[in-house]
């Protein structure tokens, strides 16, 4: 499939200069250099702006509750686990109301890639501080600036044996599009927090403040992205300058390894012609 035959004829709602159409182009461009049948992705969002993003990728999509992506995305990927699965969310469906699945979906290793619209504020209920807002960030639910210090999404993924764990930016869509490809062909959870820029409501963590502090972990030759010592460290730099890349990576059985009835077939194809439910059923019903 190529991007163009990724576009649905709908039209993305979102407000031009937003950085969720760089993601949504990276991705289209991700599923295209991989040469992913559609048939075989889906696409599981949550609520938020993000959230609208499986209307406008021709793939299989699910629409699911405010941060419960990543359960959804789990069930399918244990119903199929030949799909291609991709959970989508922003920081407060993510690392707000989702942040416990966000945390057990990590340390099982599901065979999940999840990208995050990281835009440091609640777009779509129009501009209150999110889990990821900076100390000191005002908007219309802090008046007087943010009282409490934001969620570090890569440090907590680090903290939570998450196996891929990498940043992108929604300004580079070539480097997101490299991201998002790894993270596809990564075989366990892998998270792509994007910096997205919200040009109506967040004017400090904008498309210019990132441009000016972004740097790619891959141009630093001594960076090592299986040393997650290292990785910790890189992912508290933030002020002045912001890393993107891979910040870590290993090898792990994901959650589906380790379960035998998944071993040989999906779920979807048992069949259960002649297994005889009647003595359970007669247990329970
Ligand atoms: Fe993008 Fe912000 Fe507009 Fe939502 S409100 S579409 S995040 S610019």
């Amino acid at each position: 499939m190529t991007s163009y035959e990724l576009t649905t004829a709908e039209r993305p709602t979102w407000c031009p200069g937003c950085g969720d159409w760089g993601i949504l182009t990276a991705l289209k461009k991700a599923i295209e250099e991989l040469q992913l049948p559609n048939h075989n992705v889906l696409v599981v969002a949550g609520i938020g702006c993000s959230g609208h993003l499986p209307q406008w990728v021709n793939t299989f999509g699910f629409h699911s509750l405010h941060g419960r992506a990543l359960p959804v995305a789990t069930a399918a990927k244990f119903a199929n686990h030949e799909l291609n699965v991709i959970a989508v969310g922003g920081d407060g469906d993510g690392y707000g109301i989702g942040m416990g699945h966000f945390i057990h979906a990590m340390r099982r290793n599901v065979d999940l890639t999840y990208i995050v619209h990281d835009n440091q504020i609640y777009g779509l209920t129009t501009g209150q501080a999110s889990p990821t807002s900076e100390k000191g960030f005002k908007t219309k639910s802090t008046p007087r600036g943010a009282i409490e210090p934001p969620v570090n999404p890569i440090a907590l993924a680090l903290a939570s044996d998450c196996t891929f764990v990498a940043r992108g930016f929604a300004g580079d869509v070539p480097h997101l599009t490299k991201l998002i490809v790894e993270g596809i062909k990564h075989k366990g959870f892998a998270l792509i927090d994007v910096l997205q820029p919200c040009v109506t409501f967040n004017q400090l963590n904008t498309f210019d403040y990132f441009y000016r502090r972004v740097y790619k972990l891959e141009d630093d030759k001594n960076y090592n992205p299986n040393d997650k010592f290292e990785a910790f460290k890189r992912a508290f730099e933030w002020r002045n300058k912001i890393p993107i890349g891979l910040f870590y990576k290993e090898e792990r059985k994901t959650y589906e390894d380790e379960l035998p009835q998944l071993s040989k077939i999906p779920l979807v194809k048992h069949r259960i012609d002649n297994v005889d439910i009647r003595p359970l059923m007669e247990e329970f019903v």
